[in-house]
């Protein structure tokens, strides 16, 4: 079927293994430039904007948006973006109305997207994303689709443990200041203040050991921190039990407007489970929201335990198919006045 001969078509652009199409690059542009043709075929108005991002238009309806991105991670999966790519332009054939759209360098950023918004040009009414979970909620919730109520803010910072150095064979175990054991001690700890928080993650991720020798007593650990929560409330709660000064935040954005509803229905109307979840990664559909936009984002399932930016990304094709339906039922409500 024309949309997974479309996945491989895009899946083998920068050669394996995995999809290799990182923001710049020469196979990023190689997909927006097939990516145009795919919209031309379908007898969409095609336009690139001054950022980079490319635009299939329909006759009418245009204020309604559908679509995500083309770049990848370096080694990604066969899904991530591309589903949401192809199937936005099946959906937007399919109902003869609305705009496909396909956002730059999402991966390191959300870099068209953002640059869009930054812009003050034209945003649009809507915006509906379709994506691989890229997370194991819908499999174990054997749901093949789920509406997503926004994406987790997160904020990120480091933690510095000081110690005092020695020598690791004269100094007796009694008196010592060991920093990186410490260390140990904070990593358990900010584990636990995500645990006492649902729906919060916390990771250090980079740990820096000084001076960094085999047989000298660490005198400072510096610890990389990135924490995530749902909503506002709960980062600035996760940020006080971890205890750091964030260098980076992100705020968290809701979907809360009427798009969602366009998702609920047409997975209704199926008699489909209805699931709802949270996103933990981010995503363009959640920089339109903070910019005011009525955004909604489907989530597909993943399987192979919920594992992406990896070649071992998958989603059956059966669930594809529901989502195409999906998406282009609720682009159907969104553009009917
Ligand atoms: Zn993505």
């Amino acid at each position: 079927m024309r949309i997974f001969e479309r996945l491989d078509q895009l899946y083998d652009i920068g050669g394996g293994p995995g999809a290799n199409r990182p923001h710049p690059s020469a196979a990023e542009d190689d997909a927006h430039r097939i990516a145009a043709t795919w919209l031309g075929e379908a007898g969409l108005e095609v336009a690139v904007d001054r950022h980079g991002n490319l635009y299939g238009r329909a006759a009418s309806g245009e204020e309604v948006w559908t679509g995500s991105h083309l770049d990848s991670v370096p080694r990604g999966g066969r899904y991530d973006g591309a589903l949401g790519v192809v199937a936005a332009i099946e959906a937007v054939e399919r109902v003869g109305a609305g705009s496909v759209v396909v956002f730059r360098g999402e991966e390191v950023g959300c870099i068209g997207s953002r640059a869009l918004v930054a812009s003050g040009d034209f945003l649009p009414h809507a915006f509906l994303e379709l994506h691989v979970e890229q997370g194991p909620v819908l499999a174990d919730a054997e749901a093949p689709l789920g509406v997503v109520t926004g994406i987790v803010g997160y904020a990120r910072g480091e933690l510095v443990v000081d110690g005092r150095a020695g020598h690791a064979g004269t100094t007796p175990m009694a008196g010592r200041e060991d920093a990186l054991v410490a260390a140990a001690a904070e990593i358990q700890r900010v584990r636990d203040a995500a645990l006492a928080i649902p729906g919060a993650v916390a990771t250090i991720g980079h740990v820096e050991v000084e001076p960094g020798g085999a047989n000298v007593i660490p005198s400072r650990v510096r610890m990389s921190l990135d924490v995530r929560a749902p909503d506002a409330e709960r980062l600035d709660a996760l940020v006080a039990g971890v205890g750091f000064v964030p260098s980076y935040r992100v705020e968290p954005a809701r979907f809360t407007a009427t798009a969602p509803d366009a998702l609920r229905d047409a997975i209704a109307e199926r008699g489909l489970p209805s699931v709802e979840l949270p996103s933990g990664a981010g995503h363009d559909a959640g920089i339109l929201a903070s910019a005011g936009v009525d955004a909604a984002m489907l989530f597909v399932r993943s399987l192979n335990g919920g594992v992406s930016h990896s070649p071992d990304e998958l989603s059956s094709d059966e669930d594809v198919l529901l989502g195409v339906d999906v998406l282009a039922d609720a682009l159907a409500r969104a553009t009917t006045p």
